[in-house]
């Protein structure tokens, strides 16, 4: 470093620890905030006793960590660098009441024979059904852009998307519907553009096919206690439990508060909190929203997706050994997912193996506003057991529910008012899920992309390089066709 360079990062999730590691590895001084007990937001793990007395971590929620997902990959390197931490998850199926399972692994990895793949082996879709879909409707999908996708579609919901493909109703069920759920948005409230850029993300941009792969211990063990570990090795100082409530300008730079009275002092500062809490911190900063007129402007209009559900069962027996791993439900009126945690995660596998038990993960990713968390759990089991008529025989043991609002919105229109990595005040920086950038990344991958991108423009104001960031193909396969 040329000039002397100090950094606040307030969260520690993944946006503001890929940050943070960046930044130590180069010498930087950083303090991290964050307002939990423990680090990794909505990837963090927490223990909880179960009534039988045994401890058990609980995820804040099972997560696919994709292949694609290279800059999130880097990070984790920092820690294991052949990525021993993440097993492979092997095929997962979309399921439905009625209609038979649509299996989304195992296919070609590369662009376009995958989707080649999935067309021809669907039982969701039969080639003469070609011939009925809307052929212009759906070049967007093929030719995305990163200009132009936005400039065309991104007043359209991806429920009108959808609707102007006229896709047989089943396929757009099992293919199209369970996909755009997983973005923790109502399709009719999803800007269409953005499901363009996510189906170019998630499945024609890139070369590691729809694989995915999933740590086998909680996420604290495998993930933040080394890198927290690293992070301390290196000089940064991490403060748990800090909510910040304030963040203000000074003479050199910044100063944030936290709610225990405590002040920081640095020359940079990043916001990497989700994004109610982003509204909620520069609402309540009033000197922030002085020297940074257009960021707080954009703030006060940013979306907050609706509320999501995790539901973890402990269940008295187990269900049927050829249930897959990961399941993305179609068409249930709550139940989005089922992850079969005891066949995945360690301190699940011990306590299944230690009662007959298993150990069951349910997700809603888009719930209706006002519902209690135990009535969701319940009403996700109940369905469950619609699909897999043993959940219902099998006796709950324990269960841990909570219903959240962290997700970012990706409302029809908000795409140019979207606030990026860069404000209009000197030193302060945002990242996280719900921050844009021009990297096609999406959940996890964007907070790691602009995480690592506010800490290069830190890095770029003293005349360091950059860390390199990893992109997918930029531009769908018939973009420049068009
Ligand atoms: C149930 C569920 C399943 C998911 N599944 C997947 C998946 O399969 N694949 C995928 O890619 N993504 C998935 N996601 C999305 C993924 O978790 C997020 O995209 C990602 O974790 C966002 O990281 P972030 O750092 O931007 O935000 P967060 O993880 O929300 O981190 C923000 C941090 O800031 C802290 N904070 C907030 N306010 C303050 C304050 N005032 N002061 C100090 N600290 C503060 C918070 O406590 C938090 O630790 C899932 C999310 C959920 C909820």
């Amino acid at each position: 470093m040329s000039d002397p360079v100090d950094v606040l990062v307030v969260g520690g999730g993944v946006a503001g620890i890929s940050a943070a590691v960046v930044l130590a590895e180069r010498g930087v001084p950083v303090t991290v905030l964050e307002g939990r007990p423990t680090l990794g937001g909505r990837l963090g793990s927490t223990p909880v006793t179960l009534a039988d007395g045994t401890v058990q971590p609980v995820d804040h929620g099972f997560h696919a960590f994709f292949r694609q997902y290279h800059n999130l990959r880097a990070v984790l390197r920092r820690i294991d660098p052949t990525l021993g931490l993440l097993r492979p998850v092997p095929g997962y199926p979309a399921l439905h009441r009625t209609w038979p399972a649509e299996e989304f692994g195992r296919l070609p990895a590369a662009p376009p024979w995958n989707m080649l793949a999935l067309l021809l082996r669907s039982p969701s879709f039969r080639l003469r059904d070609l011939r009925r879909m809307d052929g212009r409707a759906a070049l967007p999908l093929l030719a995305y852009h990163p200009e132009r996708t936005f400039a065309e579609l991104d007043g359209t919901t991806a429920a009108e998307l959808l609707d102007w493909l006229r896709l047989p109703d089943r396929a757009r069920a099992m293919l199209f519907e369970v996909f755009s759920h997983a973005f923790f948005n109502h399709e009719a409230e999803f800007s269409a553009a953005e499901m363009v850029a996510n189906f170019h993300f998630y499945f024609l941009g890139n070369s590691e096919g729809l694989g995915f792969d999933a740590p086998d211990a909680d996420y604290e063990t495998a993930i933040w206690a080394p890198l927290a570990g690293q992070l301390c090795r290196r000089g940064t100082v991490i403060h748990r439990g800090a909510k910040v409530v304030r963040a203000g300008p000074e003479p050199t730079g910044w100063r944030v508060s936290t709610a225990d009275g405590a002040v920081h002092r640095a020359r940079h500062l990043l916001l990497a909190v989700d994004p109610p809490a982003l509204v909620e911190l520069v609402g309540g900063s009033p000197e922030l929203a002085a020297t940074a007129p257009v960021l707080a402007g954009r703030v006060a209009r940013l979306g907050v997706g609706p509320p999501y559900a995790v539901a973890r069962y402990w269940l008295g027996g187990d269900v049927a050994p050829d249930r897959a791993i990961f399941s993305s439900v179609s068409r249930e009126q709550t139940l989005d997912s089922v992850t079969l945690y005891h066949r995945q995660e360690t301190a699940s596998r011990r306590w299944a193996a230690h009662t007959g038990g298993s150990v069951l993960e349910l997700h809603a990713y888009a719930c209706p506003d006002g519902v209690p968390a135990p009535e969701l759990a319940e009403r996700m089991r109940r369905e469950l057991a619609g699909l897999w008529p043993e959940v219902a025989t099998l006796p709950v043991r324990d269960l841990r529910a909570r219903v959240e609002r962290q997700a970012p919105a990706f409302r029809p229109g908000d795409h140019a008012e979207r606030p990026g990595v860069v404000t209009d005040a000197d030193g302060l920086w945002l990242a996280g899920d719900g921050i844009g950038t021009d990297v096609p990344s999406a959940l996890l991958e964007r907070a790691a992309v602009t995480g690592i991108q506010a800490a290069n423009q830190i890095l770029r104001r003293v005349g360091a390089p950059p860390e390199p960031v990893r992109a997918i193909r930029r531009y769908g396969l018939l973009a420049r066709r068009r």
